[in-house]
């Protein structure tokens, strides 16, 4: 099996542009939804996380001004890094996306 064929995290191993609440709120959930099968676990570094716990953050918001977190999949080990600028959740494009690194 490859890493792109992974079943785990292959739909997440692309780069997700985040623009708006709805699309942060799907992808809260999709990022959730691993975590609780624990297909994939947080990685993120205390000092790197605005954000608290990821389970934490609501899926409908409000949400931090900056997110960020980083995940592992458990199956194939590739990194996932889950970053959103809200802008204070109105206004303007929000800049963010899951992307692996
Ligand atoms: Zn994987």
């Amino acid at each position: 099996m490859t890493v792109d064929e992974c079943e785990s995290c292959s739909d997440l191993g692309v780069v997700v542009e985040i623009r708006s609440p709805d699309e942060l709120s799907k992808a809260i959930r999709a990022i959730r939804s691993r975590l609780t099968d624990r297909s994939v676990e947080e990685i993120t570094q205390r000092a790197h996380s605005p954000s608290g716990e990821f389970l934490d953050l609501s899926e409908a918001g409000p949400w931090p001004d900056y997110i960020e977190h980083y995940f592992r999949c458990m199956r194939c080990n590739r990194r996932f890094r889950f970053a959103v600028d809200t802008y204070h959740g109105g206004g303007g494009d929000w800049d963010g996306g899951i992307e692996c690194y």
